[in-house]
């Protein structure tokens, strides 16, 4: 190999490593887009950290929203979602870190509006958080909640592989028994389900 060749190997390969360690996102043809509304209490690292879950294990850019409050009434706060929706969302979830008296929930799927609801209040008593491994826990549920609204928003039923996180659970012990991610067979349904939506657009 002659000093030229040589040069523009090296070059050729310099290149190839920068354009791999770019951000996915730089590179990624995404699927959908869904709205990620959080609500209420600030949490930068919990809103970022439940973000980049969901759209590594979604294929889905995610689109951040921030509102300071949560309106009076259920009826209210639900027209407001589909407000804030955009027409080109899968779907919209929305994070409430606030334990509103009329909210006794963890979460609300509203199926025809492509609107859901997780709220973050029941899933992290911050009384209860003792340690690391508490805000792991508690942090995960929120990511858990959040991949089960979407998918059940898309279409996906729930899933009989105890460990899917489209696995129904009935308590917070339910919840912690089980996975963040879709099982093979529902991540395989939720990118054709993803992408017949895509095309249908
Ligand atoms: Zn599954």
């Amino acid at each position: 190999m002659n000093a030229t060749r040589f040069h523009f190997a090296c070059i050729a390969g310099i290149v190839v490593s920068i354009f791999c360690m770019l951000p996915s996102a730089l590179c990624q043809d995404y699927v959908g887009q869904i709205t990620l509304l959080w609500i209420g209490k600030p949490d930068t690292n919990l809103e970022a950290r439940v973000a980049g879950f969901v759209e590594a294990n979604t294929g889905c850019k995610v689109r951040k929203l921030a509102e300071p409050y949560v309106l009076e009434s259920f009826e209210a706060e639900t027209n407001r979602l589909a407000r804030l929706s955009s027409k080109d969302d899968v779907c919209l979830v929305a994070l409430f870190n606030t334990i509103q008296t009329n909210m006794a929930f963890c979460k609300a799927v509203f199926q025809a509006d492509r609107i859901g609801i997780c709220n973050i209040g029941l899933l992290r008593n911050e009384d209860a958080i003792k340690s690391q491994a508490d805000q792991e826990i508690a942090d995960r549920r929120v990511e858990k909640e959040s991949m089960n609204i979407i998918g059940t928003l898309i279409g996906l039923p729930p899933c009989p592989f105890p460990l899917c996180v489209m696995h129904s659970s009935q308590s917070l012990e339910d919840l912690d028994s089980k996975g963040r991610n879709f099982c093979p067979p529902c991540h395989s349904k939720s990118q054709d389900l993803l992408t017949a939506a895509k095309n249908a657009k």
